[in-house]
């Protein structure tokens, strides 16, 4: 059996907000219209047209650059206008047509799986959700409304799939009565007079329309950085960990404060980010970085992490040290950090660990602190 699938990306994608089309949305790392194509790669599935707005074409032309089985067609006026041009496109072999929204790009591979069965089955198959709200219908008086048993509604998306030659004659007879719909089980209803299956569909598998949707898409997405820095002890400096001062007869030596803690979160937060690290961004050849306490560059890298629009999610370092015990200090450090960072005490984890006496550490020469942390997008 061999399938076809039509993309409608006609549209603007105008209600995202965006000032580009929402397909072109950078979803991690790859354009959201890339992603709705990847979940057609089957085995049955012997080509795929995006039906692409006009103004669009040099970008959809790039992502869909050295795609295999990808056509491109230009859309029409209104989606039905899209649609009825991408289907000059399907292969004379095809034996069904799947239509997908090009802005559904989380569709489940079970429920495309399942919605190719039941087409093949049933000859045409749409998929569904339930409504998890109370519905009512609003009266003729535009103003007062009644319950409607939510069990008897469903919500339907796509993908929808027929039999090629029945959505071709669907379409043609749908131009002739210049009729517009903005669902092609409707209009398959309307002019083939077969029924269309229901499948169970998902919630994930939702339409990327509004602003709350392209910041959903992208908000789960985390950026993790590492960061590990070293200092050598000396006598005759402060001992500097996380802001803090720590009791001890040495103190770390560096350019700054020495505050090793710091330093190894900093560079875990510019990691996460895509930046440069602190050696990079405050040189010690920079005479005002001398002696600055390392809270200051800190305050300079959340800046940074602000105007890259992330937030920090979480962050978690190891303090290697053989002496002193760290222990008692772990809970001031946290909080201090956590205040400095704006964000809750439990998402800084500080641990602290000796070496048994072994390496450097161990001999009490230096501290190493070894830093992860977990970067969102706001
Ligand atoms: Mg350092």
């Amino acid at each position: 059996m061999k399938f076809n699938v039509i993309l409608a990306c006609g549209g603007s994608g105008k209600r995202s907000g965006l000032p580009y089309n929402k397909l072109l949305l950078n979803v991690g790392g790859a354009p959201l219209l890339a992603l709705t194509i990847s979940r057609f790669y089957h085995e049955s599935i012997s080509k795929i047209i995006v039906a692409y707005n006009a103004d669009d074409l040099n970008a959809v032309s790039k992502i869909t650059q050295g795609m295999d089985n990808v056509a491109l067609c230009k859309g029409g006026e209104s989606r039905a206008d899209s649609i009825a041009n991408a289907l000059k496109y399907v292969d004379d072999d095809c034996d069904y047509v799947i239509i997908h929204d090009g802005a559904r790009c989380n569709l489940p591979r079970q429920c495309l799986i399942d919605a190719m069965r039941d087409a093949v089955t049933y000859g045409a198959s749409a998929l569904y959700t339930d409504s998890v709200d109370s519905l009512r219908q609003i009266c003729e008086d535009g103003v007062s409304s009644v319950a409607v048993d939510r069990n008897k509604i469903k919500r339907i998306q796509t993908p929808q799939i027929f039999k090629a030659e029945e959505i071709k004659l669907a379409y043609r007879l749908a131009a002739e009565d210049c009729a517009n719909f903005t669902d092609d089980a409707t209009l398959f209803e309307r002019y083939i007079g077969k029924p269309v299956h229901l499948t169970k569909g998902s919630e994930d598998n939702y339409k990327v329309t509004t602003p709350q949707d392209c910041s959903i898409i992208n908000g789960g997405e985390i950026f993790i950085g590492n960061g590990w820095d070293t200092h050598r002890l000396d006598v005759g400096r402060k001992l500097i960990l996380g802001g803090i001062e720590i009791p001890h007869d040495k103190g770390l030596v560096a350019h700054s404060d020495g505050d090793v803690l710091i330093h190894a979160i900093m560079d875990a937060i510019l990691s996460a980010i895509h930046e440069r690290d602190i050696g990079v961004l405050f040189p010690d050849s920079d005479n005002s970085y001398k002696d600055v306490s390392s809270v200051v560059l800190l305050r300079e890298v959340l800046n940074i992490v602000n105007s890259k629009k992330f937030k920090i999610n979480s962050v978690s370092a190891v303090i290697m040290a053989q002496k002193p015990k760290l222990s008692a200090h772990i809970p001031t450090i946290q909080i201090n950090l956590a205040r400095i960072m704006g964000i809750d005490e439990n998402r800084v984890s500080i641990t602290a660990t000796t070496t048994e006496k072994l390496g450097m550490v161990g001999r009490e020469e230096g501290i190493s602190v070894s830093s992860v942390a977990a970067l969102k997008r706001v």
